[in-house]
């Protein structure tokens, strides 16, 4: 499923975005603030950005243009001034497409379907080599975010698979639980110790035959966890 990402400081237009591209199949977060959207965008995953043009602390014209060094990941950018539009397309900050407020919904899920197939497409056409961790049958695909064991795909959300995925990368290392909070969460999420041992909780009834006996996650009593190999 595409994931996509909306910047977007008008909750009520962020929220209607959302619910007509989650009726088309699409994984929508939403960001209200410049900063934290930069944040996200350069941090995690998406296979498209929709990006408003004025936003509170860092705006569209600088979110753009820092996702563009770094990703070509497809951005529409959405201004309720067609003139904004015309200044951006003539700064040539890389975004694929404008779209000028008021838009109907069914236009912009249109639009992210066309940027999304393109997109692919040139993904599809030049060879490039995921980054893959294997472990017995256990498969990760740093790329691809994806996990598989013994051949079958097992769902992951974005802080069970950066958490697996950290533990895979380094192991016969034992970490302390708030070593991987530390490493995992970052210093504004909300939560504790206890959150990684419901994320280990999670992981193992996923990836272990059988969850009372790990052969991935082993647990050092009174220390915090290791990955074995
Ligand atoms: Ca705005």
């Amino acid at each position: 499923m595409s994931k996509l990402l909306i910047i977007e400081d008008e909750e009520a237009i962020a929220e209607l975005e959302k619910d007509y591209l989650e009726l088309s199949g699409f994984d929508v977060e939403i960001e209200t603030s410049g900063n934290r959207g930069l944040e996200r965008a350069m941090k995690e995953d998406f296979d498209l950005f929709i990006l408003d043009l004025m936003l509170p602390e860092t705006d569209g014209f600088e979110i753009c243009k820092r996702i563009r060094k770094n990703k070509n990941t497809p951005i529409l950018m959405v201004s309720a001034k067609k003139d904004d539009i015309d200044k951006i397309r003539g700064l040539g900050l890389g975004a694929d497409d404008y779209i000028t407020k008021p838009f109907s919904p069914s236009e912009l899920v249109a639009r992210v379907k066309a940027h999304l197939a393109r997109y692919e497409r040139l993904i599809g056409s030049t060879v490039i080599e995921n980054e893959i961790i294997e472990i017995r049958g256990l498969k990760i695909d740093k790329t691809a975010r994806r996990v598989y064991i013994n051949g079958e795909e097992k769902q992951f959300t974005t802080k069970e698979f950066d958490l697996l995925t950290f533990l895979a990368q380094n192991p016969n290392h034992v970490y302390t639980k708030e070593e991987l909070f530390n490493k995992i969460w970052d210093m504004e999420s909300v939560g504790d110790i206890a959150t990684v041992t419901v994320h280990i909780k999670k992981i193992r009834e996923k990836i272990e035959f059988n969850t009372a006996k790990p052969q991935y996650i082993e647990t050092i009593w009174g220390v915090g966890y290791r990955f074995k190999v």
